[in-house]
């Protein structure tokens, strides 16, 4: 009825943004100007990847800690069951904790393309990890007065290239919510119908998390033909041709960033309680999709550990 309608307009919408650890002292550098630029928008949170190979996890945790000691940004960090034994990745949640993250995507991550099998012991699946962190959160008394620690989890719209089903997917999505989990992100996806539909048959098979559509921008040709072999993702056939035939590359910039707004307008208009945005370490076409997308954000004041400047700054939106 018009007025859920209305009310689903007016609705405050969760903004978050992905990004990696850097690779090399001048990748790190101009993630820096990303992460400003990015701040300036207030999202609720950013996420940091975690390499399944576990070889990034220093710098991982390092770029965590500046996010939580530089910024107002709060992180979310990714873990996997890959990379690790499980007694290191209690460190390091426990470490993680202690330095005061409070939410943790818990991912099985990806297996090693050589085929070689994660050594014995390791935790198999997602859902050992959400349990692993919930575990150790239990056993930080400290924490007891900092509320419950958010764990979100991965799911996918289009079917997770290991599983047998989407009817899988979701049965292991609704085991990843009775372990613990607050809330999933989504894959990446091409087609709206593909968000709505993970969404009705994961409401329909009793889960209840919000579930919140990871949404990359579509900028980048070459982006786009790896995903297929990143995620078993295949990108539409359409928008690559029209991204090909662009003639200019600030045409192809407006094709991709207009096809991104409409796909996450398309999520938003079925439901979505927020947008996930992949930024791939770059705010410019981040920044581009969310100028157009207008979403409806809370107002809140922004906190500053040290103000930079005495003039108010103009807040991107
Ligand atoms: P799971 O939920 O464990 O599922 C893995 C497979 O096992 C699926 O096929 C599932 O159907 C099956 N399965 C799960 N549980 C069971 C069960 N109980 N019984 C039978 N079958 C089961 N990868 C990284 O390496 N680092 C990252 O930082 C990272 N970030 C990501 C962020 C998002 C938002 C998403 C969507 C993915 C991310 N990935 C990342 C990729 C992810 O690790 C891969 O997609 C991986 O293949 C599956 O991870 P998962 O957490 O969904 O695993």
């Amino acid at each position: 009825d018009t007025h859920s309608n209305l009310s689903a307009a007016t609705a405050p919408v969760a903004l978050s943004y992905e990004l990696f650890p850097p690779r090399s002292p001048k990748a790190a550098e101009t993630l820096w100007t990303t992460i400003r630029e990015l701040e300036a928008t207030d999202p609720d949170y950013v996420s940091v990847t975690y390499g399944a190979s576990g070889s990034n996890r220093d710098t991982a945790v390092d770029l965590i800690n500046r996010l939580l000691l530089e910024t107002t940004l709060r992180p979310l960090a990714h873990l996997t069951c890959v990379g690790n034994t499980p007694a290191e990745l209690a460190d390091i949640i426990a470490e993680l904790l202690d330095h005061g993250v409070r939410g943790i995507l818990a991912l099985r991550g990806d297996l090693p393309q050589d085929g070689t099998l994660p050594p014995s012991g390791s935790l198999r699946y997602a859902q050992d990890l959400i349990e692993l962190v919930r575990h150790v959160e239990q056993r930080r008394t400290a924490l007891l007065c900092a509320g419950k620690i958010a764990v979100g989890v991965a799911a996918y719209p289009a079917k997770h290239p290991e599983s047998p089903s989407v009817e899988h997917d979701v049965e292991v999505l609704l085991a990843k919510q009775r372990s613990g989990a607050d809330f999933a992100i989504t894959q990446v996806f091409f087609q709206a119908h593909e968000y709505s539909n993970l969404v009705s048959r994961a409401r329909r098979a009793g889960v209840t998390i919000p579930i919140i559509p990871g949404v990359m921008p579509f900028t980048s040709l070459r982006r786009l033909k790896r995903l297929g072999e990143l995620a078993g993702v295949d990108p539409s056939a359409h928008l690559m041709e029209r991204l090909a035939a662009a003639d200019t590359e600030a045409e192809q910039r407006r094709i991709g960033v207009a096809a991104t707004v409409d796909l996450a307008n398309a999520a938003l208009d079925s439901g979505a309680p927020g947008i996930h945005l992949y930024t791939f370490n770059e705010h410019a076409h981040a920044l581009d999709v969310l100028d157009k997308l207008a979403l409806p954000r809370p107002a809140r004041p922004t906190f500053r550990a040290q103000p930079v400047s005495p003039t108010p700054e103009p807040v991107r939106h």
